[in-house]
C-alpha cells in the first residue's frame, strides 16, 4: 500500500453532511459526484494529503444504505492507494485476503476500485484504488 488516500463516511443527507464537515474541516468539498453503479452520492473533501469522502446513498437497497440500516451513519471503509491495482489484488489474494470483485471497476474521484472482503479485514472494509490517470 502507498499510503491512505481516504477515509469514507457514510451519511443520510449530503448535503447537511456537506455543511457540517465544511465547518469542522474548515474548507469546502471540491468536488461531488454520482456512481451510478454503486448506487452512491459522493462528495470530497480534502485534508492534507489525505482526503474524506462524504457517501449518501442513491437508492434503499445501494450498499451504503444497507450498511447505514444495520450500522447508523459513520465511518463505511477506508481506501489505500495501490499501484498497479491489478498487481496488488492478486498479492492480496495469495496472502487469503478476499476480494468483492475479479477486475478494478470506476470509482468515484477518476479511481479505479475494488473493495476487500470485511470478513478477511476485522470487519474492516478496505478500499483498494488507483489514479485512471
Ligand atoms: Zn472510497
Amino acid at each position: 500500500m502507498n499510503k491512505l488516500e481516504h477515509i469514507g463516511i457514510a451519511v443520510k443527507n449530503l448535503e447537511e453532511s456537506n455543511r457540517l464537515f465544511s465547518r469542522l474541516l474548515g474548507t469546502d468539498p471540491y468536488k461531488t459526484e454520482i456512481v451510478e453503479r454503486e448506487g452512491v452520492k459522493t462528495s470530497f473533501f480534502k485534508v492534507g494529503d489525505v482526503k474524506i469522502e462524504l457517501l449518501e446513498a442513491t437508492h434503499p437497497d445501494s450498499p451504503v444504505a444497507r450498511f447505514i440500516e444495520k450500522k447508523g451513519e459513520g465511518v463505511h471503509h477506508l481506501a489505500f492507494d495501490v499501484q498497479p491495482i491489478e498487481e496488488k489484488m492478486e498479492n492480496l489474494k495469495s496472502e487469503g485476503f478476499g476480494l468483492l470483485a475479479d477486475t478494478p471497476k470506476p470509482g468515484a474521484d477518476n479511481k479505479k476500485i475494488v473493495f476487500l472482503h470485511p470478513k478477511t479485514t476485522n470487519s474492516v472494509l478496505i478500499e483498494l484504488c488507483q489514479d485512471r490517470g
